[in-house]
């Protein structure tokens, strides 16, 4: 199987050399690399609160539904599958008994902060508080960032990222939200104990404009 990381430098680095050929930056295709196919799935969740908020397994956004905000936390691990795998386990045996992992997209501090997609963006998944009427797609940034803040790149990889998916589903960058922003009961994405809300606003600013 192809290595994620290094296919995400070669891209990089392609379009590094096409912006130098023509002068200009410009992005050939999805700031994002697809691991859909990797993630275990859950077709039997049994997570109480899908239950008590009136979800269905496993839902798929419909019109009823459009996208109107993204949803930024931290993902408390550096290995998609294994969260993917505790988010998949049934309650019983330790996991979280969902459908899916928590993420539609992963920003990670792996060499190059390449991000993954992990749930195509019309599945609904359980991630915000939101619950039924969730229409946000949810951004996962790596690492334990309550601790420590986000390194640049993370958070550079993160914002190209979230341009492009506000320039598709034309979001206002008010509606780019932290988790702990749309439910006071977390922490996450941890940027207020770590102090790093202030450098993500400036960088949203930039990346979406004042
Ligand atoms: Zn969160």
């Amino acid at each position: 199987m192809s290595n994620p990381v290094i296919l995400c430098q070669v891209a990089k680095e392609l379009r590094a050399l096409a912006d130098v050929v023509e002068g200009e930056a410009h992005v050939d295709g999805p700031p994002w690399i697809d691991r859909v196919a990797e993630m275990p799935v859950n077709t039997n969740p049994d997570q109480v609160y899908m239950v008590q908020r009136g979800w269905k397994a496993w839902p798929l956004r419909g019109t009823e539904y459009p996208v109107t905000g993204l949803t930024i936390h931290h993902t408390m691990s550096h290995s998609p599958l294994a969260t993917a795998q505790y988010c998949t386990k049934s309650v019983t045996k330790g996991g979280k008994g969902y459908p899916t992992i928590q993420y539609h997209y992963w920003v990670s501090q792996e060499d190059g902060c390449p991000v993954y997609r992990l749930v195509p963006d019309k599945e609904m998944i359980w991630h915000d508080q939101t619950g039924a009427f969730q229409t946000t797609l949810s951004i996962g940034l790596a690492g334990h960032l309550h601790i420590a803040p986000p390194p640049t790149e993370q958070l550079e990889s993160a914002m190209i990222l979230i341009r492009e998916l506000c320039g598709e589903y034309n979001i206002p960058k008010g509606e780019v939200q932290g988790h702990n922003d749309r439910y006071k009961g977390t922490v996450c994405p941890g940027w207020d104990q770590a102090r790093w809300r202030d450098t993500f606003s400036l960088l949203l600013n930039s990346a979406l404009g004042n």
